[in-house]
């Protein structure tokens, strides 16, 4: 087997289509898209043309010889994928490759397209995968506004500084940055220098791209001691958020308890855990490394209120971890049923990917710095006089000095924008806003809190369809718009 995808899959399908023997799965018309942690070479098929690995933004497509370390289970995990299936059958008429068909053009804009003016909000993943969609199969001019001084979003503030080749895609986003048809503006936030009011107004049609910026919260006692920090802080901390201070983060304890068991929980474990000098070399911001490496933490903790076979966490991203030599990984047996419930498992279930793991019942504490999956632990309360010096979950007492709350993101409110309380999103049909014409969402604030960087692209590609759409119908582009704004702004 020649190739193999790793942890590090975007799913943004670049490679998918990049592949002539269609060996790559699930593909955009399956079922599956969207669903599974990656997508998967079928060793059977795969010709070891490496166009997918050409193809492939975030370099997660690698030649099997070069997978050792913690990437060695790829080649496994890729053909597990296919267990049990027939390999696709080559297009008839032609041994080998694709039968491509009639070429075909889903974006055909009419002679008398308006030429659009078009804001998009947000430099994130979605709202850059969006600019790439306007920009290469529109006529718009695109004007890009982010509230930070500079662009990237999750990609730049939220992907782990460790996942370097993730990070990468923002080089692959960059090179839209100084298209002609671009404008940026940057440090300005809609609702504090601009209001979506003045945007609609300015701009034949708006796209929100801004993300689920807030976490959730955790709604115990003790929720607003010192040493209790959201994800978010501790995540923009090792980035190197221009908003977070390099002190933000408090390591003068033993022991961190990180409240869920999803990637970004694994991230922030890894990282806190990690021997400094294998961060060295990595994306890491400067402070945070040097607090780092004065860092006291022996031990995170991981809390999932519900059972192994529910974790959240994504297989690769567990795979890569239990692989590092410089930390070890243990699994809290102090609950029978975790346990059973690894032991029962069959393979390819959750949590059989926790089987040889070792349990705490077995070993000691050792010199290496740990990280410890605990589960059937909800949390009841933080506990402490100013600052958390514990976190109460499942009944019983754990000692912590910082507890970090990873359960997941929240979208906010918009002023002038209606908003979805129960699901902290922007109401909308295939992007469009409901009831305001000429505004659509793409990304976290239209679908929730979930899914990998490439998810945005066909989320961006749904919502640039629907603003093409209303193009040809007149629904915008139709209107004089108000000039000004950007003179406002540049002179602020
Ligand atoms: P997530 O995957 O939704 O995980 C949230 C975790 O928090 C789950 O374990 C959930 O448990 C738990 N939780 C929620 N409410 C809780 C509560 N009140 N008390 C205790 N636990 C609670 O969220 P995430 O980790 O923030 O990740 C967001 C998305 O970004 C995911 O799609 C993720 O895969 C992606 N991401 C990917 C990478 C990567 O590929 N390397 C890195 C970071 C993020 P329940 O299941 O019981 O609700």
């Amino acid at each position: 087997m020649p190739y193999a995808i790793t942890q590090l899959c975007c799913t943004d399908a670049s490679c998918v289509a990049a592949c002539p023997v269609n060996c790559i799965h699930p593909t955009p018309d399956e079922p599956d898209f969207g669903t599974t942690d990656m997508l998967y070479v079928d060793p059977r098929t795969c010709i070891d043309c490496g166009a997918c690995a050409e193809a492939c933004p975030v370099d997660a497509v690698l030649p099997v010889e070069t997978l050792t370390g913690p990437l060695a289970d790829h080649p496994a995990i890729n053909a597990e994928y296919f267990a049990g299936t027939e390999p696709a059958a080559p297009a008839e008429g032609s041994p080998l490759f694709h039968d491509w068909g009639p070429v075909r053009f889903d974006r055909v804009l009419p002679a008398d397209f308006p030429r659009l003016d078009v804001a998009v909000v947000g430099s994130g993943p979605a709202g850059m995968y969006t600019v790439q969609d306007l920009l290469l199969h529109t006529t718009a001019r695109v004007t890009l506004y982010d509230r930070l001084p500079v662009t990237g979003g999750l990609v730049r503030f939220g992907v782990a500084p460790d996942h370097a080749d993730t990070k990468r895609i923002g080089d692959s986003f960059a090179r839209y940055l100084d298209h002609h048809r671009l404008r940026l503006r940057l440090g300005t936030e809609v609702g504090r220098d601009v209001d979506a009011g003045e945007l609609a107004a300015r701009h034949d049609a708006v796209i929100y791209a801004v993300g689920a910026p807030t976490s959730r919260t955790l709604g115990v006692p003790g929720e607003d001691l010192a040493g209790h920090l959201p994800s978010t802080t501790v995540v923009g901390w090792y980035n190197g958020h221009p908003e977070i201070a390099a002190d933000a983060v408090p390591l003068d304890t033993e022991r961190v308890a990180a409240v869920g068991t999803g990637n970004v929980a694994l991230d922030i474990a890894r990282i806190l855990a990690a021997d400094p000098d294998r961060l060295a070399g990595s994306a890491i911001a400067p402070g945070a490394l040097e607090r780092l490496r004065a860092s006291l933490v022996r031990e995170v903790v991981l809390l999932g209120r519900r059972g192994p076979e529910h974790a959240a966490y994504t297989r690769g991203e567990l795979h890569a971890l239990l692989r590092r030599d410089d930390l070890e990984v243990v699994v809290d047996d102090h609950d029978p049923r975790v346990g059973e419930a690894i032991d029962a498992a069959a393979p390819g279930e959750h949590a059989a990917l926790l089987q040889g793991v070792p349990r705490s019942s077995e070993v000691p504490a050792g010199p290496r710095r740990r990280v410890v999956l605990r589960f059937h632990a909800p949390i009841e309360a933080l506990l402490g006089d100013e600052r958390v010096t514990a976190v109460r979950a499942g009944g019983v007492d754990l000692p912590a000095g910082l507890v970090v709350r990873a359960i997941g993101h929240r979208g906010r409110p918009t002023a002038g924008l209606p908003y979805a309380e129960e699901t902290g999103t922007i109401p909308h049909h295939a992007g469009r806003v409901d009831g305001r014409p000429g505004t659509y969402v793409v990304g976290w604030i239209k679908r929730g809190p979930g899914g990998g960087i490439g998810r945005n692209r066909r989320d961006a590609a749904e919502t640039v369809a629907s603003l093409i759409e209303d193009g040809k119908y007149g629904v915008i582009g139709a209107r004089p718009r108000r000039g000004g704004l950007l003179r406002r702004l540049t002179s602020m």
